[in-house]
């Protein structure tokens, strides 16, 4: 099986090439044709020897995941749904229950960018699926497939991109050389969950050799993996994003399961030994505001009180409904008085926006819902974490 390329960070790469009986500067130079001038055809590779070429096209490949379809919304709002494959994933073969509409969700993973006039952020996946199981979450509600291969996550930033560089900008008209400049880990899945992988990813992500991305422009977000969010805090702190969505444990343990492994005031610990790492000064609290469940004005209160010792900012998402959920988006009164009473105590609160709708387009909660174009689903969209 030839080496895919796109799994591999320069230093992977490296030592691949050294195997080959490569020289360093080889590796480089290849890692710039593929990341920087997105060339996945070795024969383009014009200042590598013909040998060399050869050898790359006998021994390897630069294989990003298919690409199923590519939407764009009036607002310039653009999706991408990749046909990732089985892969490794046994879990969905032996399951045939699903319909042809399941097999496409159980092997797609989905990827949303949002255009601004000072940015652009991409929403990548790391997982097929999710084992975590948030009640609220229609990738929890559905379980886990598979992780992402490294070419797999690091393919959605190749393949957006390269496409986008080479289109006039919707809403200033010009190109850009770094069409995404932020990279937000809220697709499908729990980045912390598949940490090898989304960690190398978001290496290449920084590297200055590929798309150099500010590790302050790249925001992962979790669910509140507390050992795995020191790992990040060493191997690679980026901007991080907790989502808490309730302010004490009895609530917590409730809709967001992983809480009764890692209650809150493990949780809270873990965000600030995060901070010392971390290249911004605060963590994000993103808030899913579930009607009658966590979006009382009690609960702001309790969570003041709770993040008390933590410099953070919130991000409050009203609940983006999906079939049978069984819960419902907060009415726009509640939101205010709860997003009020946390600004009176000083803290700084951003409320998502709703972006893309016309194409289905979702950060957060993307999976399943791959199938439905219909669109009556709404579809929120983040633009503050990053
Ligand atoms: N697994 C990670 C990242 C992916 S989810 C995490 O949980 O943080 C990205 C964000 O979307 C999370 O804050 C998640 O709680 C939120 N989300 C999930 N389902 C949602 C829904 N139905 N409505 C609104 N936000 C949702
Ligand atoms: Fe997984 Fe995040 Fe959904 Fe929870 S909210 S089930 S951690 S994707």
């Amino acid at each position: 099986m030839p080496q895919n390329l796109l799994d591999l960070d320069l230093e992977g790469l490296t030592a691949w090439f050294t195997e080959l009986g490569e020289k360093p500067f080889r590796a480089r130079q290849v890692f710039h044709w593929i990341h920087q001038s997105g060339v996945a055809d070795f024969a383009q590779m014009t200042d590598i020897a013909k040998s060399l070429r050869e050898k790359l096209q006998q021994h390897a490949m630069v294989k990003a995941p298919s690409i199923n379809y590519a939407h764009v919304s009036a607002d310039g709002t653009r999706k991408w749904l990749f046909d990732v494959g089985p892969g490794g994933g046994a879990a969905h073969a032996e399951d045939d229950s699903g319909s042809s509409r399941d097999q496409v969700w159980r092997n797609g993973v989905e990827t949303v960018f949002i255009p601004e006039d000072d940015r652009g952020t991409l929403c990548v996946s790391s997982q097929v699926g999710c084992a975590l199981e948030c009640t609220f979450c229609s990738t929890g509600r559905q379980g886990f497939n598979r992780n992402l291969s490294v070419a797999e996550i690091i393919g959605q930033l190749w393949v957006a991109h390269h496409s986008l560089k080479i289109e006039p900008n919707r809403t200033t008209g010009e190109m850009s050389d770094r069409p995404v400049t932020n990279v937000v880990m809220m697709g499908m899945g729990e980045p912390l969950a598949n940490f090898e992988n989304v960690v190398t990813a978001l290496g290449i992500m920084l590297d200055d050799h590929a798309y150099g991305l500010s590790r302050r422009r790249v925001t992962v977000s979790t669910s509140g993996l507390v050992p795995a969010m020191d790992r990040l805090a060493e191997r690679c702190p980026v901007a991080l994003a907790v989502s808490l969505h309730a302010p004490n444990d009895a609530l917590r343990d409730q809709i967001v399961p992983i809480n009764r492994k890692y209650p809150l005031a493990d949780l809270m610990a873990a965000c600030r030994r995060y901070l010392v790492h971390a290249p911004r000064d605060f963590i994000t609290f993103e808030y899913v505001m579930l009607a009658g469940v966590n979006d009382q004005p009690e609960h702001a209160r309790q969570l003041i009180e709770l993040t008390r010792d933590v410099p953070c900012k919130f991000n409050l998402i009203p609940f983006n409904p999906f079939p049978d959920s069984g819960y419902e988006k907060p009415r726009a009164e509640a939101m205010r008085v709860f997003r009020q009473i946390l600004q009176d105590a000083g803290q700084v609160v951003t409320t998502r926006k709703t972006r893309g709708d016309d194409i289905d387009a979702a950060c957060g909660q993307l999976a399943g819902k791959v199938a439905d174009k219909s669109g009556r689903v709404m579809k929120r969209l983040h633009r503050e974490a990053a």
